[in-house]
């Protein structure tokens, strides 16, 4: 057998999508959307630093005070959304179509690519951002969202760790 690194450009090669492990990520992933739409929506923060990983994920964001009340009251209403379910959708728009929308962008140092396009996901109703990655199609998918840990690194890092499951059956 010969070694990987024999490949060479223009070989045939097969690859195989490890779908647990995709699946898992597409939930954190949804389910950091939702939650930095209502920080966004109801206490008017931006992302400051995020981390979607398989075990837990992380998001930070400049809360003004760093309210456990407040921030445990928006993963809730995240659940709740979850519940009610909502259709995820993906297309395209014109950049400057899509850029003079204001919630577009909830990351705050990060600019769109320079493309002619962007790329939009849309939870129905509930939130678009301009965004390259992937999604469950379904709000429903992602289970429950568990609030693992709350850290206060400063005003710009408010930081939630975060988890998904599916609800007990
Ligand atoms: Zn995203």
């Amino acid at each position: 057998m010969e070694s990987p690194s024999s490949l060479k450009v223009g070989d045939k090669v097969t690859g195989r999508v490890d779908w647990e492990r995709r699946h898992t990520l597409m939930k954190m992933h949804t389910a950091g959307h939702l939650l930095s739409s209502l920080f966004y929506s109801r206490a008017n923060c931006r992302i400051t630093g995020n981390q979607i990983d398989v075990d837990r994920s992380r998001m930070d964001f400049n809360l003004e005070s760093f309210d456990r009340t407040q921030i445990e009251g928006y993963v809730t209403e995240a659940n709740e959304l979850i519940t009610k379910d909502a259709p995820v959708k993906t297309y395209f728009l014109e950049r400057g179509e899509a850029l003079k929308l204001p919630d577009m962008v909830k990351l705050a140092e990060a600019a769109p690519p320079a493309e002619a396009q962007l790329r939009i996901v849309e939870i129905e109703g509930i939130d678009r951002q301009a965004d390259g990655g992937l999604h469950v199609s379904h709000l429903k998918e992602i289970g429950q969202i568990q609030l693992l840990k709350l850290e206060n690194k400063g005003k710009t890092n408010r930081r939630l760790y975060y988890d998904t499951q599916n609800p007990v059956k």
